[in-house]
């Protein structure tokens, strides 16, 4: 079945991404309300048609952690991509001065098991690990919003590309290095930094304005101790975890199943930490604050 844009009903504005806005939308023969991304692409035919086949690999994937993938089409240059619509948003918008720990521990686990459903039985790799491509609903679910299934959809946003805050690994940043083919423990290093600002409530690297360079920033990333979860708030075991993430050499980054049992999550495993609740208490304050500004 393919969904296309005359079946859809505009609802409301969600957010603007990097890339172009996601809008909630109501598919008006089954009556689903989705959330649709517009990526604005200058391409032509042939590569948005392969962009929809690789999409295509998303309708198989079926787990509890990736956002359900429900169609995508093309109009003029423009992809659009229907995705299950998370009520909550994303992450970013949530997590506030920082989450408590058995809340980060339970967001942590489905993030690791999202990657790990990608890595294990869709064979591919993130890539965009970071708070805003994690997205909660009111039931306290997390899940991960992807597009790294698509090579071509990948390639053609690295050319659009003007973020500042970078979750990028130093091997992928490192010149001399950079034509390493990214791999999975790339993903890791992301993982791992997504994990502090989630705790801590900031992005760890101070980012560059008009009054330091890029260059530094770069510099800081590649050369200095990475960062961590702060001593006061955080558990040994969370702040080892965070560490094994971000361990400077890639080979030495565990794996999905290693982070698995480690004892951060294993901890909270069936602690059946309440996440409903903290998600709708993490909404309110968010809908405060931006009724506020
Ligand atoms: P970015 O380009 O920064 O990764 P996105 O374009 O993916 O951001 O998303 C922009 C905003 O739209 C997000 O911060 C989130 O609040 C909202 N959003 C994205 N996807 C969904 C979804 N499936 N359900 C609800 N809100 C979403």
């Amino acid at each position: 079945y393919k969904i296309n844009m005359e079946e859809l009903k505009y609802i409301e504005e969600l957010g603007k991404g990097q890339y172009g806005t996601v809008q909630k939308v109501l598919h008006m023969p089954t009556g689903a309300i989705m959330a649709m991304k517009e990526i604005r692409l200058e391409l032509d035919e042939n590569k948005l048609n392969q962009i929809l086949m690789e999409l295509d690999i998303l309708h198989k994937s079926n787990s509890a952690y990736i956002i359900e993938f429900y169609g995508a089409f093309f109009v003029e240059s423009c992809v659009y991509y229907c995705m299950e619509y998370m009520d909550a948003g994303s992450l970013d918008k949530l997590y506030g001065d920082g989450v408590p720990e058995d809340v980060l521990a339970t967001m942590t686990i489905s993030m690791v098991k999202g990657l790990q459903f990608m890595k294990d039985k869709l064979n591919k790799i993130h890539r965009d690990v970071k708070p805003t491509n994690v997205l909660a609903n009111m039931k306290g679910e997390i899940k991960l919003c992807d597009f790294g299934v698509s090579g071509q959809l990948i390639h053609s946003l690295a050319r659009t590309y003007t973020g500042c805050q970078s979750y990028m690994a130093p091997e992928r940043i490192k010149p001399q290095e950079s034509s390493t083919t990214y791999t999975v423990q790339s993903d890791v290093w992301s993982l791992g930094l997504s994990i502090i600002e989630l705790g801590s409530g900031k992005y760890p690297y101070p980012t560059p304005d008009k009054y330091s360079s890029i260059l530094g920033y770069i510099n800081a990333i590649i050369y200095e101790d990475p960062p961590s979860l702060p001593v006061d708030r955080f558990s040994e075991e969370s702040r080892d975890f965070v560490a094994q993430c971000l361990k400077k050499d890639p080979q030495a980054r565990p794996t999905y199943a290693q982070l698995l049992e480690h004892s951060f999550l294993k901890t909270y495993e069936h602690a059946n930490v309440d996440m409903k609740g903290w998600v709708q208490k993490a909404y309110e304050a968010h809908l405060a604050s931006a009724n506020k500004r």
